[in-house]
């Protein structure tokens, strides 16, 4: 018997997320996965390894709940947001019963991650302007009763649009009692307006990912947070592993997450944003180009030859990513020289 074979069913017949690492390319513009082009300084004291770490150390979850403007006890940090993402499907679904309802396009890891578990996926897509559609949503909690997490992602990945507050309103007052409403803000510093920390104080069935992977510029790090009621963090405690936070990765958060740290961070949204903006307008300017309005570090463009101006964008060493939205790229926003290269290249590209 193969090794294969000894495997679960469900792990056998499991596609992996593409991400963008597995991918791979290669080239020096790496514009593939919403990582920050800053590579900012920090010290580790190297010191006091020999003792297992806190499984939630004090100064890292003060720091995030200050920063977020929440408690201490609606706080967990997890190794990047995609350990959340897992451990929330751990404590709500029930392996093989229950399902977790998906807005497509939209982050691929919620279905992966499901799937691993043997937890099923419905899907509702979004509307035509990367909506939800809560006419469909509401039919899909109607007909299927095991349906224990709703993910939405504001802004969207890939689309880059920021979901109507109104309906995420409306769902979690739909789905209290009934189902957890996972609201994905990775890259919510790019429009830290629209973030939904404040309704964790109406509603106890909200859960609200975040990372420091993207405008914290630590995606190697993989530090993340989850902010929800006492009584979700609790349930995801309950499931985290032992020890989920290397000392290292807690000494370096804390600086990220320090006055000075988020006083960086702000300046280099602005900076990036400035990018976005270059990048956007630029874009916008060539033929047959549509770009989306984007709130988050990408910008989603669609355009009749996506496959092939992929291809040789990647052949010049450029890596931009391929989405599930029909000819379409995702470009993320690099520094300005990366953004011009980019832009240059596409120009031309176009042109003959
Ligand atoms: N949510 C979204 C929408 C993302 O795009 C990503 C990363 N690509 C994640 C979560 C996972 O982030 P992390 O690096 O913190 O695991």
């Amino acid at each position: 018997m193969s090794i294969e074979k000894l495997a679960r069913e469900q792990v056998q017949a499991l596609t992996p997320y593409q991400s963008a690492r597995r991918i791979g390319g290669s080239g020096d513009v790496w514009l593939n996965a919403n990582e920050s082009p800053f590579d900012n300084a920090y010290t580790v004291s190297g010191q006091g390894l020999n003792r297992y770490s806190s499984c939630q150390p004090n100064a890292l979850i003060n720091a995030y709940a200050d920063y977020a403007g929440v408690a201490t006890n609606q706080v967990i940090t997890t190794r990047g947001a995609d350990e959340g993402i897992d451990l929330l499907l751990r404590a709500f679904c029930e392996p093989n019963q229950d399902s977790v309802l998906i807005c497509p396009p939209t982050y691929g890891m919620y279905a992966v991650s499901a799937e691993n578990q043997g937890i099923a996926t419905t899907q509702v897509p979004l509307t035509a302007d990367w909506q939800l559609d809560m006419a469909e949503i509401d039919s899909a909690l109607e007909a299927d009763t095991g349906i224990k997490l709703i993910f939405v992602c504001s802004p969207n990945n890939p689309t880059g649009n920021l979901i109507n507050r109104d309906d995420i309103e409306a769902l979690l007052t739909r789905t209290q009692d009934r189902a957890i409403v996972v609201l994905d803000e990775a890259y919510i510093e790019f429009s830290p307006e629209a973030t939904c920390t404040d309704l964790l104080a109406r509603f106890e069935n909200l859960a609200i990912l975040r990372t420091l992977s993207k405008a914290f510029a630590l995606a190697g790090l993989r530090c993340g947070f989850t902010l929800a009621s006492p009584a979700i963090i609790s349930l995801m405690l309950k499931v985290i592993p032992p020890y989920p936070v290397p000392v290292p990765v807690a000494q370096i958060a804390e600086q990220a997450l320090s006055e000075a740290g988020l006083a960086r961070m702000k300046y280099q949204v602005l900076d990036l944003t400035a990018n976005r903006a270059y990048l956007q307008a630029g874009l916008s300017m060539l033929p047959g180009v549509e770009v989306h309005p984007g709130f988050g570090n990408y910008l989603l463009i669609t355009l009749d030859d996506a496959d092939a101006v992929f291809e040789r964008l990647g052949r010049a060493g450029m890596i931009v990513r391929q989405t599930a939205v029909a000819n379409s790229l995702r470009i993320s926003i690099g520094n300005r020289d990366e953004c011009e290269k980019v832009l240059a290249f596409i120009r031309q590209q176009l042109s003959e």
